[in-house]
C-alpha cells in the first residue's frame, strides 16, 4: 500500500495553492458579500490548466484523474468556497458527458469547458424532486427532429451564465419502473423558451451563480439526447459517484482553511495573559480537527483512486461525502467558536467558510442520502 503522491500530483497542489492563494483573498468578501464573480478570475484559472483536469486529451483536456480534479478543488476551497465553487463547477455535467456522451457531443462541449469558452450546468432539482429524482416531471416529448421540454428546475448551479443545461426530463411516464423513465438532454441556453432567473440570499458560497431555471416549449434537436432513453436514473447516479468526489474534496479544503484560520488566529490572540493555543482545550480541538480531516482525506483519496482505477466502489463513496461534509461543518463551527465575536463578522475569513459548508450537507445528495446508501449496501 502505497499512500505517497507522485511529483506531478504535488506539483498540481502547489501550483494550484499558488493561484488560489495569490487571486482569492483580495476580492472574496466582495463576492460574498455582493453575491457576484468575475469571470475573469475563471478564465485565467483555464488558462492555467486548473478547470477539467479530468477530460481526456482527444478533448484538449489533461487526461488526469478525478483525484487530480479533488486535489485542486481542495486547494481552492481552503482559500475560498466561494470563488473556488464560481471556477470549479463550469464543468458540472461533463462527467456525464465523458460516460454517455456521443462523439459529437463530446467534440462540441468539452474543448469548450477546458478552455474557458463555455459553460456547462446540470439540471435535477425540481420544485418537487429533491432527494427523490424519480419524481421530475420536466417532460421531454419527441415532435418530429426535435424534442419539445417543458417545465422547471431549481437551485441550478450556474443557471444563469452556462452555454449548456445537461438536463433531467420525464421521457418514458408510463415504464412500470419509476427507476425506468428518465433521460438526459444537452440544452442550449441560448433556445426561445429558457429562462434563467438568479438566486440571492444565499447562506454561502455567495461567488456562485444559483438560478431557477422555466423551460417552455424549448425545442431541441433529436441527436441533443445524451445517453439511452429511459437510462437516466442509472446515468445519474453513475454520474453522481464521479461528482460526489469534488464535494469530498470541496470539503476537506474547507475544513482545512478552517483549521489554518484557527490556529493562526489562537497563537496570536491572548487572554488571561497567554495566547489561546496555550489552552488545552484549544489544543484539543485543533487536535481533533486536524484529525477529522486527514480521516476524512484518507476516505475520499481512496474513494477517487479506486474510480481512476475503474473500480468504483459507490458505498465508499458515499462514506466520504458524508463524512467530510459533517467535518466541514463541525471544524467550520469549532473555528468560529475559537475566534469568539470576531469569528461573527464577515470580514473574516473563517465567517465565510462556516457559511459555506452547510451546503456540503444538502446538494449532490444529502447526508440521509448518503447514509441510506451506506446502510443499504450492508443491510442489501
Ligand atoms: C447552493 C445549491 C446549489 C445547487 N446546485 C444544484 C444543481 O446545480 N443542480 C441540481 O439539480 N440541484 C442543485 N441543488 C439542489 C440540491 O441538490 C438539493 O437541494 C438536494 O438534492 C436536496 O433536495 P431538496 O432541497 O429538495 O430537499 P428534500 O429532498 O426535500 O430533503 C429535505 C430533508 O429531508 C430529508 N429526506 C428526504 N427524503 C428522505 C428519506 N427518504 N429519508 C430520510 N430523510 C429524507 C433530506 O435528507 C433533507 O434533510 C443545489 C442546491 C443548493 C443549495
Amino acid at each position: 500500500m502505497d499512500f505517497t503522491l507522485s511529483k506531478e500530483q504535488r506539483d498540481i497542489i502547489r501550483a494550484a495553492r499558488k493561484f488560489a492563494s495569490g487571486e482569492f483573498p483580495d476580492r472574496a468578501l466582495e463576492f460574498d458579500r455582493e453575491e457576484k464573480f468575475d469571470l475573469a478570475l475563471w478564465r485565467k484559472a483555464c488558462e492555467l490548466g486548473f478547470v477539467g483536469v479530468f477530460i481526456d486529451p482527444a478533448y484538449n483536456g489533461a487526461g488526469m484523474g478525478f483525484l487530480e480534479h479533488s486535489l485542486i478543488t481542495e486547494e481552492f476551497w481552503a482559500v475560498d468556497p466561494g470563488i473556488g465553487q464560481a471556477i470549479l463547477s463550469t464543468t458540472f455535467g461533463s462527467e456525464d458527458l465523458l460516460l454517455y456522451g456521443t462523439e459529437d457531443q463530446k467534440q462540441l462541449v468539452l474543448p469548450k469547458l477546458v478552455a474557458g469558452e463555455a459553460i456547462i450546468s446540470t439540471a435535477i432539482t425540481e420544485s418537487d424532486a429533491g432527494s427523490d429524482v424519480t419524481s421530475v416531471r420536466t417532460t421531454a416529448v419527441k415532435d418530429g427532429n426535435e424534442w419539445l421540454i417543458n417545465g422547471s428546475k431549481m437551485f441550478n448551479t450556474n443557471g444563469t451564465i452556462a452555454t449548456w443545461l445537461l438536463t433531467f426530463c420525464l421521457t418514458d411516464p408510463d415504464n412500470p419502473s419509476r427507476h425506468d423513465r428518465h433521460s438526459f438532454f444537452l440544452v442550449p441556453t441560448d433556445r426561445p423558451g429558457f429562462k434563467a432567473k438568479k438566486i440571492l440570499g444565499k447562506t454561502g458560497i455567495r461567488a456562485s451563480d444559483t438560478a431557477d431555471i422555466s423551460l417552455k416549449n424549448v425545442r431541441i434537436p433529436i441527436d441533443n439526447i445524451v445517453g439511452k432513453q429511459g437510462e437516466g436514473f442509472h446515468e445519474l447516479m453513475a454520474f453522481f459517484n464521479r461528482t460526489r468526489l469534488h464535494i469530498c474534496a470541496q470539503a476537506v479544503g474547507l475544513a482545512r482553511g478552517a483549521l489554518d484560520e484557527a490556529v493562526r488566529h489562537t497563537k496570536e490572540r491572548r487572554q488571561f495573559g497567554a495566547p489561546l493555543a496555550s489552552f488545552q482545550v484549544t489544543q484539543f480541538k485543533i487536535a481533533e480537527m486536524a484529525t477529522w480531516i486527514r480521516a476524512a482525506r484518507n476516505l475520499y483519496y481512496e474513494a477517487a483512486w479506486l474510480v481512476d482505477q475503474g473500480k468504483l466502489d459507490h458505498a465508499l463513496i458515499a462514506m466520504a461525502k458524508w463524512f467530510s461534509a459533517e467535518i466541514a461543518v463541525r471544524c467550520a463551527d469549532e473555528a468560529v467558536q475559537m475566534h469568539g465575536g470576531y469569528g461573527y463578522i464577515d470580514e473574516y475569513k473563517v465567517n465565510r467558510l462556516y457559511r459555506a459548508a452547510k451546503v456540503l450537507e444538502i446538494y449532490e445528495g444529502t447526508k440521509e442520502m448518503e447514509k441510506t446508501i451506506i446502510s443499504r449496501a450492508i443491510l442489501g
